[in-house]
Parts: structure tokens; C-alpha cells; sequence
């Protein structure tokens, strides 16, 4: 594929999303771009094949932190953005966390991990069920300065993974701002409404702005 010339972007108006999911940059484009006006934003994989940095960080902000740097770094430019959730369940106290992509083993096994929430969670009591997914969004300059935006969705764990849309543990988790409906259920547009990223995103926009 042939990826843009970075030395052709403006620094002062280029903002490198450091994630390889599109989706992701869509989302982020369309709520930081109003807070800030005339930035074009380009996802990390445009610009050329950079192996993914590691996210050993403790917090999802610390991995929102390495991945935001990690772009700068390897793309030289001034600013960069980038994201890091994840599912925290209380009755199995906060876990998977920042472990959730990898949890069952293998990173990005959606089935594999799905599988261990259901036989973790076997024998919770429903009101014990609750759980929330978490999103850190970094906004982070050259200059080493930063800016993190956090954001929830609470809901709780299901008994069986319903549901074709989303991805990631979104069959078994029950959002309190949909009840009925598995945020696998949803369509993108509505879970993007209700989303901890959408949150995050939001919190972030109105520090950009301030
Ligand atoms: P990432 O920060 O997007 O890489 O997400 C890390 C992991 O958290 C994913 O692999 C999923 O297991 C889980 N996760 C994060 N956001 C969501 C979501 O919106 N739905 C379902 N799972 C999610």
C-alpha cells in the first residue's frame, strides 16, 4: 500500500492517530475535529508500517500515553492522539482491565475471552453483575506536554453472548443507557452515543477547548 509522505504534512495542523482500527479515527475525527478547527487527522497505519509499541503501562491513561508518544516518536510530528479501554467487572474486582484484549491468553481471541467472562462470572448473583467499560483518550504534544479525557459506560454482565455487532466482550455486556439490548445489539451509531470512548472523547474535546 503506499502510505503518505509525512515530510508533505503541516505539523502545526497534522494530528496522528495512533490506533489501526479506522473505525476508531472516524469516531475520534468527528468529535475532536470540532474542537479543533482546520486539523487534519491521519491515522498511524497511513503514514507507514510501525510495529505496535508495547502497553505495559499499569493505568488504561498510562497505555493511552505510550501509544500517543510511541507516534510521535516514530512519525515526527507535533501532536498525537490515541486510546486505551477496557471492561472492568466489580464482582471480579476490576478485571480484566487493562489486561482485556489479552485476558484469555491470546491478544485480540474476542471468543476466548467472552468464554472466560462466562465462567467467571458463573454462580454472580445478578445484582453482583454490575461492570462498566472504561476509555482513556491522550492528547499528546511534542513538546511533552498532555492533555487525557476518561470516560464510562456502566452496564452489567450477561449469561450468554448475545447479539452481531460491535466487538470485544460487547455480546455480554448489558449497557444501563440501552436496557434490554446487549451493546452487541446496538447499531454503531447508537452505541457510539452511549460509548465510555464517546465519553472520553467528549472530556477531552472540552479541555482541548478550554
Ligand atoms: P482497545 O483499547 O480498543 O485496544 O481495547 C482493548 C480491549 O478492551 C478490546 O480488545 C476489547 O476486549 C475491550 N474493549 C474495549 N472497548 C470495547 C468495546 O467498545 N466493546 C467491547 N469490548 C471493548
Amino acid at each position: 500500500m503506499a502510505y503518505l509522505d509525512i515530510s508533505t504534512l503541516d505539523p502545526a495542523k497534522t494530528i496522528v492517530v495512533s490506533t489501526g482500527n479506522a473505525h476508531k479515527v472516524v469516531e475520534i475525527e468527528a468529535i475532536l475535529g470540532e474542537a479543533l478547527p482546520g486539523m487534519r487527522f491521519v491515522a498511524l497505519g497511513e503514514l507507514g508500517d510501525f510495529p505496535d509499541p508495547v502497553e505495559d503501562g499499569a493505568t488504561f491513561s498510562d497505555n493511552a500515553l505510550i501509544k500517543a508518544r510511541y507516534a510521535l516518536e516514530v512519525t515526527g510530528l507535533s501532536m498525537a492522539v490515541a486510546d486505551d479501554s477496557g471492561l472492568c467487572v466489580d464482582a471480579l474486582g476490576g478485571a480484566p482491565g487493562v489486561w482485556s484484549a489479552r485476558w484469555a491468553g491470546v491478544h485480540g481471541d474476542d471468543a476466548a475471552n467472552n468464554e472466560k467472562l462466562m465462567r467467571e462470572m458463573a454462580g454472580v448473583r445478578e445484582s453482583e453483575r454490575t461492570a462498566r467499560f472504561h476509555s482513556s483518550v491522550v492528547f499528546a504534544y511534542a513538546d511533552g506536554s498532555q492533555l487525557t479525557g476518561d470516560g464510562d459506560c456502566e452496564g452489567r454482565i450477561g449469561y450468554a453472548p448475545v447479539g452481531t455487532h460491535g466487538f470485544g466482550y460487547d455480546p455480554l455486556f448489558l449497557p444501563d443507557d440501552a436496557p434490554g439490548r446487549t451493546m452487541a445489539q446496538l447499531e454503531l451509531a447508537e452505541k457510539n452515543t452511549i460509548s465510555h470512548r464517546y465519553h472520553a472523547l467528549i472530556d477531552l474535546a472540552a479541555k482541548l477547548e478550554g
